[in-house]
């Protein structure tokens, strides 16, 4: 198998022509808008497509052409992939393929786990969505499996059991598949886990390699915990990573320390809050960069990595972007892990700045003294980040970042170091206070950010904030959603909003776009869901209604009633 991908890479055809096309079709699915392939429209996971049907001009004619229901309550985070006119979409009781063209499903795939699952899932009872390869549909399930189904049928190929909740591992992640293998992470920092990345054959699912966040008591980054606090430490790997197959290196973010009170755990804590540089073959790190040592504020690294090429003073660099929680926009070379631009992109509160030469914050008085000895302060931004995990965009053409913002702060306070000393994993790992701190009429933003200096060329306020992926096209059009249910085309050079549609829920998905037979669709989800959802209060949403339904858009031309049948 090994021989065959290799083969592929490098673009021989060779027996076995249509298993190598399939890996060379996930190293190209930015560039085929006839289907997406892949979590984030590529293996840049830019979410660009050069698409330009449905632009400026064409998106008030944007119309729905079918939705179906997922017929369930829970958030539908996914995102969809579509490959050969089907759709493939995954909540956390199910995975479906639907017909592309009429919406009808073609097969459905239940997911059974026991009840008190549920009870180590913090932030919402979700999945992100699936990754596709060699005729299989691959998914991670809420009580930490990894399964893979027959595309045509949808019945299961392998199974394989990652861990144990009872444990406080859960699994959410869309697995990704670079190099042949299939790659996932865990969720739990909340609940005290070991946080750790697994590599699977995808042909038969057996487990190639674990790589652990955190090292074992002894091990070298040890000494970066206090006492014991590093065998319920965290690092949990909860948002798919991104591949570049010219290095062969997988980069992946990593999770909070747990728990989220400092006071037990001092030190760096090794390697939370940090980003991954990993060989898929062999989970072999390449290179590790932390962005927040030793985190009190659950600001997690996590968030997904956008390849690019930038200049950056005059040299043309490939690095990677991430928006973090923390409110730091990091561009990162890729090859290094060097820190090259770090500029804050939301109000930030907790440090002054990242120093360059070192990489390291430069913390506020607020933040050291929490981390010292505790204590009360009001912190910007809250918990859940200057950005969660809805994934941002990037226009190459244009070098700018769409990213929904979380514009609020908390009164951030801890408790007693002896309340959450002696902890075990499985249990919560919390031992803080932290009310938001919200402007009464905006708690967030639609922004176009330049990754070099973090500063929004344009930005729209949003009464609750969207946490929802953006999509940007060649038309010059940037789509997203609103929790109250709106799915939006704003244009991409100005920041207005050109077009709208009221979806059944919130909108907390990733939208896509894709072409079939020369018409360019627009696809996403509408289902209210997730932490934001669950933890604010936020009166706005009060009349948000539950439900998941996929949407599929079109241009509008005339009326035509679809019949799939002569017999109806
Ligand atoms: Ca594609
Ligand atoms: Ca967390």
């Amino acid at each position: 198998m090994k021989v065959r991908f290799a083969a592929a890479l490098v673009g021989a055809t060779l027996p076995l022509a249509a298993f190598a096309q399939t890996g060379q079709d996930l190293l190209n699915d930015g560039k085929t808008p006839g289907d997406v392939l892949t979590y984030g429209m590529g293996m840049s996971q830019q979410r660009y497509s050069p698409a330009t049907q449905i632009d400026r001009n064409t998106v008030k004619r944007l119309v729905p052409a079918w939705s179906y229901s997922m017929a369930d309550n829970r958030g539908l985070e996914a995102q969809p992939l579509i490959k050969d006119g089907v759709i493939y979409l995954t909540d956390h009781e199910k995975t479906v393929a639907v017909d592309a063209l009429t919406g009808k499903e073609i097969w459905k795939a239940m997911i059974e786990y026991a009840p008190e699952t549920t009870r180590v899932v913090c932030c919402g009872i979700v999945n992100r969505g699936g990754a596709l390869f060699d005729g299989k549909f691959y998914r991670t399930t809420l009580d930490a499996q990894v399964i893979a189904l027959d595309i045509k049928t949808g019945k299961e190929v392998w199974r394989t059991k990652s861990s144990d909740p009872k444990d406080g591992y859960s699994m959410t992640v869309a697995p990704l598949v670079a190099n042949g293998i299939v790659i996932a992470g865990v969720s739990g920092a909340e609940f005290g886990v070991r946080g750790y990345l697994e590599g699977y054959d995808a042909q038969t699912g057996k487990q190639l390699w674990r790589t652990y966040t955190i090292p074992a008591p002894g091990e070298p980054g040890s000494e970066t915990w206090a006492g014991s606090s590093l065998t319920h430490g965290g690092g949990s790997t909860w948002v798919t990573g991104s591949y570049d197959p010219e290095l062969d290196l997988v980069f992946w973010g990593i999770g909070n320390p747990a728990p989220w009170n400092p006071l037990n755990r001092r030190g760096d804590n090794l390697h939370t809050n940090s980003i991954v540089a990993f060989s898929p073959k062999t989970g072999k790190p390449a290179w590790f960069y932390q962005m927040t040592p030793n985190d009190p504020f659950d600001y997690d690294g996590v968030n997904e990595l956008i390849q690019a090429e930038l200049t950056i003073d005059g040299m043309q660099r490939k690095v990677i972007m991430q928006a973090n929680r923390n409110g730091f926009l990091y561009v990162i070379e890729r090859a290094t892990g060097k820190p090259l631009a770090v500029n804050p992109f939301v109000k930030v509160t907790w440090a002054d700045r990242i120093d360059l030469a070192t990489g390291r914050p430069v913390w506020s008085d607020e933040t050291k003294m929490i981390v010292e000895k505790g204590g009360k302060a009001r912190i910007y931004p809250a918990l859940q980040g200057g950005k969660n995990w809805a994934p941002m965009s990037f226009n190459p053409t244009t070098g700018l970042l769409y990213i929904n913002t979380l514009d609020f702060g908390m009164d951030y306070e801890t408790l007693p170091a002896e309340q959450v000393a002696d902890l075990k994993p499985g249990q919560p790992h919390y031992g803080v206070n932290r009310p938001g701190a919200y402007d009464p009429d905006q708690r967030g933003y639609l922004r176009a950010v330049d990754p070099l200096t973090g500063k929004s060329k344009w930005s729209i306020p949003f009464k609750s904030p969207n946490i929802c992926g953006t999509l940007v096209t060649g038309g010059g059009l940037v789509f997203t959603g609103m929790m109250t249910g709106e799915f939006l085309a704003v244009d991409s050079d100005t920041g207005k909003i050109l077009w709208q549609f009221q979806t059944p829920s919130g909108v907390v998905g990733q939208p896509v776009t894709w072409e079939k037979d020369g018409k360019q669709y627009v696809t996403v989800t509408s289902g209210i869901g997730g932490v934001y959802a669950m933890k604010s209060g936020d009166p706005n949403l009060v009349h948000v209604p539950a439900g998941g339904t996929l949407w599929n858009f079109k241009l509008f031309e005339e009326y035509a009633p679809q019949r799939t049948s002569s017999v109806q």
